[in-house]
């Protein structure tokens, strides 16, 4: 069984955990999050190596700096690691429209076949408590809402989100708006340092498109299997 809305983070410290972890999943997972654990020990030869394995990249470098520099990063990215419209890649919403904007225009112009693009709304870790020490006024759902409308309007594919949020940004955004959601702890496991959290048939109710799960699955006993068991729980939502 495999599933393409499951997007397993391959949040690993070598090049020979994260093949250990690929090879043990077989064919039951065919995408994968590299994000910074990965990238900044083994480098891009992991993401030549799940390409070479026909693995579909989520390279989740969360880019957040000025808009000439995010926009020229990622085409550097796209262009090196050779990633297509298969793939995903993303940047901080709290970069601003402005970053945004110029970042999907570029990726459209330069790139054919080019990624998709989204950005992170609010980190899925943050709670009520800690938004408001950041100085917020406002709460994480009327500010995930502000973001996400922010992102689709500067053209982007879709938005990294909390599950919670996940029903009233399909509602904001319309039905092909990519929701990306995190913080998925199936019934039972370790909420880790995740906040903002829904099972995996929750988070596909609400309305995610792609699941990206780490710990529930790296961490158990049976990585294969707690894979198959959250394959089924997806699919069992209509
Ligand atoms: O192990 P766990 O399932 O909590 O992993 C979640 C993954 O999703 C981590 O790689 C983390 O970097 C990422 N992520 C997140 N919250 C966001 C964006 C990404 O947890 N808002």
């Amino acid at each position: 069984m495999s599933d393409d809305r499951l997007i397993v983070a391959l949040d690993v410290p070598t090049f020979d955990d994260a093949k250990k972890l690929v090879k043990n999943l077989g064919d039951d997972v065919n995408f994968y999050k590299v994000g910074m654990e990965v990238f900044y020990s083994v480098g891009g030869q992991i993401i030549e190596w799940l390409k070479a394995e026909n693995k579909k990249v989520f390279l989740d470098l969360k880019l957040c700096d000025i808009p000439n520099t995010v926009s020229e990063g990622l085409i550097s990215l796209v262009k090196k690691f050779k990633l297509t419209s298969d793939d995903f890649l993303n940047v901080h919403a709290n970069g601003g429209f402005k970053m945004m904007k110029i970042s999907a225009d570029r990726l459209r112009e330069e790139i054919d076949n080019a990624p998709k693009l989204i950005a992170v709304t609010i980190l899925t870790s943050i709670d009520q408590a800690e938004w408001k020490e950041l100085g917020h006024a406002s709460t994480i759902k009327e500010d995930v809402i502000r973001l996400a409308k922010l992102t689709q309007n500067a053209g982007l594919d879709g938005v990294v989100a909390s599950p919670r949020e996940a029903e009233i940004i399909r509602d904001a955004c319309g039905k092909d708006f990519l929701i990306v959601t995190p913080g998925i702890r199936p019934a039972g496991s370790a909420v880790n340092d995740q906040s903002r959290i829904a099972t995996p048939a929750e988070a596909i109710k609400h309305g995610a498109t792609h699941l990206v799960i780490g710990r529930p699955i790296r961490a158990a006993e049976n990585p294969k299997s707690a894979a198959v068991e959250i394959l089924k729980e997806m699919n069992s939502i209509e």
